[in-house]
């Protein structure tokens, strides 16, 4: 099996004209196509909502196009918070599960009606220091179930060894107070399993936090309006390995969902949110950088004109990120390679002992399913500069949504003493 492409040699070398490699490229039809899909799996729901988990690609043209198909936005930060609010979305739309909070970004979160997720319980004295005694009418509880958390199929993770949520005893002492402070309304949110490649990640964690909800609703009385399945749908990185059907997803949630809720009176229109990340961009964004160097040592070597601050993946976990050598789709991987970017860091590796086709000097590489948690986790190690970010629209033209950093950016933080004043006004552009 192979990993397709939407871009081809020829389309890279007419984009290059106006933007030089290295650069994001994202497939605004993918994002499309994706996004339908995903509300359509979850369509069984009145209430359903996705907030794109903004972490995984912070970009406002990204988040303007997500909005059409009626996602909010997950937040974590107050930049996060910021650009959101700067893009239109208000109230509702916005989710904000972070943890070891900073105080003065719950009141930020409140002031723009957002819903705010807890992710301890200790937060509940911070809020109402921080919002004196005015709780916001609707609130959220990060929940975390401990132990180990396995799907059966090798997919596990460790939830008791996670800093996240409140344990079980804890959400329910938590909902008790927040409703003597006057929380009317509420939602139970976990994160347990990433990048699951599996239908069964959301159906099962779907079952645990229905049951956990019916049981909070009993003891407590809690009004219990949504449950947030939070992220975790995973993408296929390597082409061995069958993508997740969302629609599939999307039934089984259906499915449990009937089986809880089925009985009960009480527990009628309860929604369901996602804070989809991965599922939502990865594979619709690719990093395109050209071979600048061959180096023949022990190994072979090709250099590219990226590197791992533009895609700290592969540096930071070993994750394989497919790579595809333009134009030569079709030529046999009979070259074995190890793909460096240039930092000072044998990390810096896009891929070892690669089986590639024969690269030459000025080949572009196209490396695939970085459209999340990609340019975002991007960094400035060796003085680099972090790359442009380009929508490829639906006509198939190249359009910049975000530019390339500058020297002068670099620079931008010493501006207080006067640093770039030395230096030559052409190299700072
Ligand atoms: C990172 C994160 C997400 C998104 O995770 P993906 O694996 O990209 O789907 C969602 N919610 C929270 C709270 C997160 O921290």
């Amino acid at each position: 099996m192979s990993k397709t492409t939407f871009v081809t040699k020829e389309q890279i070398e007419e984009i290059v004209k106006d933007f030089p490699t290295p650069f994001y490229l994202y497939d605004e039809e993918g994002i499309r196509k994706n996004a339908e899909k995903v509300k359509k799996a979850f369509s069984w729901n009145k209430g359903y909502r996705e907030y794109f988990a903004v972490k995984a690609t912070p970009n406002p043209f990204i988040l303007k196009l997500l909005k059409e198909y009626g996602c909010g936005t997950d937040c974590s930060s107050k930049t996060e918070l910021m650009m959101s609010e700067a893009c239109g979305f208000e109230g509702h739309e916005v989710m904000f599960s972070s943890n070891d909070t900073p105080p003065e970004e719950f009141v930020m979160a409140a002031k723009m009606g957002a819903i705010i997720n807890l992710d301890d319980i200790t937060h509940i004295d911070t809020v109402d220091e921080v919002l004196e005694g005015h709780f916001p009418e609707t609130m959220c509880c990060r929940y975390n179930p401990g132990g180990v958390f396995e799907l059966g199929n090798g997919i596990m993770d460790n939830p008791g060894d996670a800093k996240y949520g409140m344990t079980h005893d804890q959400i329910i002492e938590a909902y008790k107070i927040l409703m003597e402070k006057g929380v009317k309304h509420f939602g139970v949110h976990a994160f347990l399993a990433s990048n699951t490649v599996t239908n069964d990640y959301y159906p099962t964690l779907a079952k645990q936090l229905f049951e956990l909800a019916v049981e909070l609703h009993d003891k407590t009385g809690a009004d219990i309006r949504f449950i947030n399945l939070s992220g975790g749908v995973g993408i296929a990185y390597t082409p061995d390995k069958e993508q997740n059907d969302i629609l599939k997803i999307g039934e089984g949630v259906h499915k449990v969902y009937d089986e809880v809720f089925g009985g009960r009176e009480d527990m009628k229109d309860i929604a369901i949110f996602t804070e989809m990340g991965r599922f939502m961009l990865a594979p619709y964004g690719v990093v395109v950088t050209k071979a600048i160097h061959e180096k023949h040592i022990y190994k072979e070597y090709i250099g590219v004109d990226a590197c791992a601050v533009n895609l700290m993946r592969p540096a930071m976990y070993g994750a394989y990120h497919h790579i595809t050598v333009a134009g030569k789709e079709n030529a046999p991987c009979d070259h074995v390679y190890d793909v460096t970017g240039s930092l000072c860091e044998n990390s810096d590796k896009f891929a070892i002992d690669r089986k590639l086709p024969k690269i030459d000097m000025g080949d572009y590489l196209i490396i695939h399913d970085a459209g999340a948690h990609g340019y975002s986790m991007g960094y400035n190690y060796n003085g680099k500069l972090r790359c442009a970010e380009l929508l490829f629209t639906t006509d198939k033209k190249a359009k910049l949504i975000r530019r390339a950093e500058t020297p002068a950016d670099y620079f931008a933080t010493f501006d207080f003493c006067g640093l770039t004043d030395k230096m030559n006004a052409e190299d700072l552009k």
